[in-house]
């Protein structure tokens, strides 16, 4: 073929009306057809990544979900349960076709309010394991108003880019765990005689965050890298979830609870109402006595409680999630050729110090570190392959001045 022929193999312009012609075995290709085959190549992988949402989604129902949650998680079955539904409706809010009736399905953020330890990061986390999305954690405590001292409410999404290894779409179907978002409440019912830089100011930078916007995010993330280039992020589908021990509101609780026992009206009466677990009477209108602001309260539509642990949760929680504490020693054990074994007694001992040091689910995994760090140290290596934890053995490595320690830091 003469020089001058050449021509696209796919719109058929001549080479002189090309900007480019790329050359191909049989074939060429000119710099427009080049543009328009990398738009399809873009929009593919976009379709290919909600459809691996979808699939996700199309394998697990709600019941679905739970039922993976329950392979993580120990009771809280209704917390389960009210996470399984909001996340099933979040994820199917976010795939459904654009439709022309006026009917949005609207974000179904999550509220837990539980004392700290019972759960509330296992749950988000292990729902983000399940669905294979982004997670950030963050601490409400660490936000401030944009210009004080502190961290600027941005700062939540570089870290679901840094989670999402910069993949803007990724992030924007992740999910953002706010801790503590109890400490954010407004400190007085006064607003406004001293502004409250970390309180209502931070909730009023995170209303539009939760709602859905566009915000420009530094991707490095503070005010140390000034020249870095930002980069917009959609918070439109991101889940947020936030957890807070809210201490003190069960007082509010009862409080409500009270008065209306006092009206005729009474739902419930004195001696129906579990005074251990006052929580679960928790209403959104008792967040807003707390301190939260009601516009908040509004846009974390999905308000949960998480029960106190009580014995038997706390032995379950050693031996019987995937990947439970006391499986996660054996294993450890085993990677040198030692069988560890731990009596019922044992377990039982353990579970009774945590209760006893009010040291909750976390003092678990502490007891075990205090009680087999000797063990981890010396066998390693020794001719001894096999240990069994007694409760004796237990009681031996566990002194008095241990366990006092374990309780200043918890
Ligand atoms: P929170 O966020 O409520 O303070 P976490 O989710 O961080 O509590 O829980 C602390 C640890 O306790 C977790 O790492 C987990 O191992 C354990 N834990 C707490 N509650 C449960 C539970 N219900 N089932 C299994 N493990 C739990």
């Amino acid at each position: 073929m003469a020089k001058e022929e050449l021509e696209c193999s796919f719109c058929g312009r001549k080479k002189p009306e090309t900007s480019l012609l790329i050359a191909g075995l049989d074939a060429h290709i000119c710099d427009r057809c080049i543009e328009q085959a990398h738009g399809i190549v873009l929009e593919e992988s976009k379709q290919s990544d909600n459809s691996e949402l979808s699939a996700e989604l199309m394998l697990r129902k709600p019941q679905q979900i739970k039922a993976f949650l329950d392979e993580y998680i120990i009771g809280q079955e209704y917390t389960k349960k009210v996470m399984s539904v909001a996340v099933y409706n979040h994820y199917k809010r976010l795939l459904q076709p654009p439709t022309n009736d006026d009917i949005e399905i609207q974000k179904s953020n999550i509220i837990m309010v539980g004392e700290t330890g019972t759960g509330k990061t296992l749950m988000a986390k292990t729902i983000s394991k399940m669905l294979n999305v982004p997670l950030a954690i963050v601490d409400a405590t660490v936000l401030t108003e944009a210009g004080y001292v502190g961290e600027d409410v941005e700062s939540i999404l570089t870290r679901l880019l840094q989670a999402a290894d910069y993949n803007l779409e990724k992030a924007e179907k992740g999910i953002v765990f706010i801790d503590e978002i109890d400490k954010i409440a407004r400190k007085s019912d006064n607003p406004s005689i001293t502004r409250d830089v970390s309180g209502e100011g931070v909730q009023q930078a995170l209303l539009k965050l939760l709602e859905g916007t566009v915000v420009n995010v530094p991707p490095k993330g503070g005010r140390k890298h000034p020249d870095q280039k930002f980069i917009e992020v959609n918070t439109e589908n991101i889940l947020f979830i936030a957890g807070g021990a809210f201490d003190g509101i069960e007082r509010v609780i009862s409080k409500r609870l009270n008065m209306q026992a006092l009206g005729y009206s009474a739902a419930m009466s004195e001696d129906t109402v579990d005074k251990d677990n006052i929580l679960q009477y928790i209403i959104p209108k008792d967040l807003k006595d707390f301190g939260l602001i009601p516009e908040i309260i509004g846009r974390l539509p999905v308000l949960t409680h998480m029960n106190p642990l009580d014995g038997n949760t706390l032995r379950a929680i050693l031996t019987e999630p995937k990947n439970a504490i006391i499986k996660q020693y054996k294993k450890l054990f085993s990677m040198d050729d030692i069988e560890l074994s731990i009596t019922e007694g044992a377990l039982e001992y353990i579970v009774g110090k945590a209760i006893e040091y009010k040291l909750g689910a976390r003092g678990l995994r502490s007891l075990c570190e205090e009680i087999l760090t000797d063990a981890m140290f010396e066998l390693p290596g020794s001719d001894t392959k096999k240990l069994s934890v007694t409760k004796a053995y237990a009681e031996q490595k566990l002194s008095k001045s241990t366990l006092k320690k374990l309780k200043a830091v918890s």
